[in-house]
């Protein structure tokens, strides 16, 4: 590999002299700047940014590796739509990121199309074309935690020596600057536990200091002891959620996959909210096609359950629920199923709707009901481990529709798509 020598760039006196020194004057101030900043998204804007600047090129972008499904998935790109592009995974098998990834090593094309480790999906995804691409590894130590590429050289001049030593050093420093914007990600969210488990705690105190004075009346100790129960079971419900998300969040959560039908699944987790629902004369309707998928069952039943949940808590009396299983338009799209829960509730402003997949954000309008402000956050990260994605549609007064992808099974099912199903009547309020 003579012109790969990425330990030391080519010194040979010359006039391109002056450009390296300047370029590594360039790259000092940058990797200064990465350490400046414990914010995840903005510390990846900056360095797709800079990668583009020390090496002249169109485009860059950084793939870090998801421990849950093995795969590379994009964070962050220069200039094209990185929305678009965090929903295509990358494999580790037929892609130069993931070769880069699994060998450690740099590695440059310059000429993409005839590559055959090249993974054209991205390109037709986005309508992009790549010409010529140089990735290298991200690593702390010896691990590799994602692959910076740089893309279409100005002018497509040939990739150079100098080019991978510049693009190697950047991405040795971005790594330990990702790794501590994460190690900051986790200690924020311990801070915020701490904080959330405190109302719940000072209640129980208060309940307790009473409780202990013996000149209580006998209808308070009662109505204490059912604040202390609720109180604990809200403590019990946050440390299943705080552990599930800290899971998800630090790639703890590994997926464990299996073919299933998701109408069977909506059928079974309506089953479960049954009764709640009917309680209030809230009719859940179940339709759709039995389309089968592959993907972490328990999970995804956990994903339904929160959003069937949030639909009875904020629907109205009376209301209506409807639960669709359907295919996507894109029939190329990775993610090709679609699940929608709709309900006929008060809505979400357009200014709530942009928070309600935060870590503890609930509406405050909303606050009476019980609930740790958590159930979205985990619903969004199961699915988006998955690589697909969930969001929400909502009118205020009319209702709100979440809804979220998933992949479409290999084989597809024998049976004849059923009828759709009614599953809860509402209560007949003359009974
Ligand atoms: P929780 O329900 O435990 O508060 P979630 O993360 O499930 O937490 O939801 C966050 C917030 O989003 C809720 O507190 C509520 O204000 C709002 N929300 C969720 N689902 C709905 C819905 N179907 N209709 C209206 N508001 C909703």
């Amino acid at each position: 590999m003579t012109d790969r020598d990425v330990s030391r760039p080519n010194s040979t006196p010359s006039a391109d002299d002056q450009h390296l020194v300047a370029r590594y004057e360039h790259l000092l101030e940058i990797t200064r700047q990465l350490n400046s900043t414990l914010d995840l998204g903005t510390l990846l804007n900056r360095i797709v940014r800079a990668a583009t600047e020390l090496v002249n090129t169109e485009q860059a972008s950084i793939l870090l590796l998801d421990p849950a499904t093995g795969e590379l998935r994009f964070e962050a790109a220069s200039n094209l739509s990185g929305s678009a592009m965090t929903a295509i995974p990358v494999p580790m098998e037929g892609s130069l990121a993931g070769w880069v990834a699994t060998h450690g090593e740099p590695e440059m094309v310059n000429d993409a199309r005839s590559d055959s480790r090249w993974f054209a999906n991205v390109d037709k995804t986005i309508k992009f074309t790549t010409r010529n691409l140089l990735a290298v590894p991200m690593k702390i130590k010896n691990e590799v935690i994602g692959v910076l590429e740089v893309i279409n050289k100005n002018d497509d001049e040939k990739w150079t020596g100098d080019d991978i030593y510049t693009l190697t050093t950047l991405a040795s420093q971005a790594a330990i600057a990702v790794q501590n914007a994460r190690l900051f990600q986790q200690s924020d969210f311990i801070a915020e536990i701490v904080h959330e488990l405190r109302t719940p705690l000072a209640a129980l105190r208060a309940s307790t200091a009473l409780l202990m004075r013996a000149n209580i009346p006998e209808l308070r100790r009662a109505e204490m002891l059912r604040t202390m129960h609720e109180e604990t079971e809200r403590l019990t419900a946050m440390t299943t959620d705080f552990l599930d998300l800290a899971r998800l969040e630090s790639g703890r959560a590994r997926l464990e996959t299996s073919e299933f039908s998701v109408l069977e699944l909506v059928q079974e987790c309506v089953g479960l909210i049954r009764e709640q629902a009917g309680e209030r004369g809230i009719e859940i309707v179940v339709r759709g096609e039995d389309r089968r998928t592959e993907a972490d069952r328990t999970k995804i039943k956990r994903v339904l359950l929160n959003l069937l949940t949030n639909a009875i808590k904020y629907n109205r009396d009376q209301g209506t629920i409807y639960c669709t299983v359907d295919r996507r338009d894109d029939l190329t799209a990775p993610c090709g199923l679609v699940v929608l829960i709709q309900d006929t509730g008060h809505g979400i402003s357009p200014e709530n709707q942009k928070h309600v997949f935060e870590k503890f954000y609930r509406v405050a309008a909303t606050a009476s009901q019980t609930g740790t402000g958590l159930g979205l956050s985990i619903a969004r990260r199961i699915i988006e481990a998955h690589g697909c994605e969930m969001g929400l549609t909502s009118e205020l007064n009319v209702g709100t529709t979440f809804y979220f992808t998933l992949p479409i099974a290999h084989a597809q099912p024998r049976r004849e798509p059923p009828a759709s199903a009614v599953f809860s009547r509402p209560k007949d309020p003359s009974q």
